[in-house]
């Protein structure tokens, strides 16, 4: 899950009808520092680029951070450095249905390959 906020998809110009998104303003868990905090360390660990892109040796900013195992299933990896993933919004879209906030089949292979780093012990 990422952190979209209404004030992000009325400035995004791609998207004219923002409203019908699903959306997590309502969500207090974006709006505390803790959050934010963690937020920004995910971004610095990457440079703040794109890690999706990286993985195919694009260098594009990451505006958005993804939960690789969503808070809804995974409440207990909310606040897990290694759960989040530094993403580009076109990126975050392939990740994550944006209609309804559940996982793609991207995105949920990409929880799948984290599933596998982590039981080797690689996060
Ligand atoms: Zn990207």
């Amino acid at each position: 899950m990422g952190e979209w906020s209404i004030e992000e998809q009325m400035s995004d110009p791609e998207h004219k009808e923002p409203f019908k998104y699903y959306t997590k303003e309502a969500d207090p868990f974006y709006s505390t520092d803790r959050w934010r905090h963690l937020r920004t360390a995910a971004l610095n660990r990457s440079g703040y680029m794109c890690k999706y892109c990286a993985r195919i040796g694009i260098r594009k900013p990451a505006d958005t951070v993804h939960h690789i195992y969503p808070r809804k299933t995974y409440p207990q990896y909310q606040w897990c450095l290694w759960n989040l993933y530094p993403v580009c919004r076109a990126c975050h879209n392939k990740l994550e249905d944006r209609t309804n906030g559940e996982l793609t089949d991207e995105g949920v292979a990409l929880m799948r390959r984290l599933e596998r780093r982590r039981a080797v012990g690689l996060e």
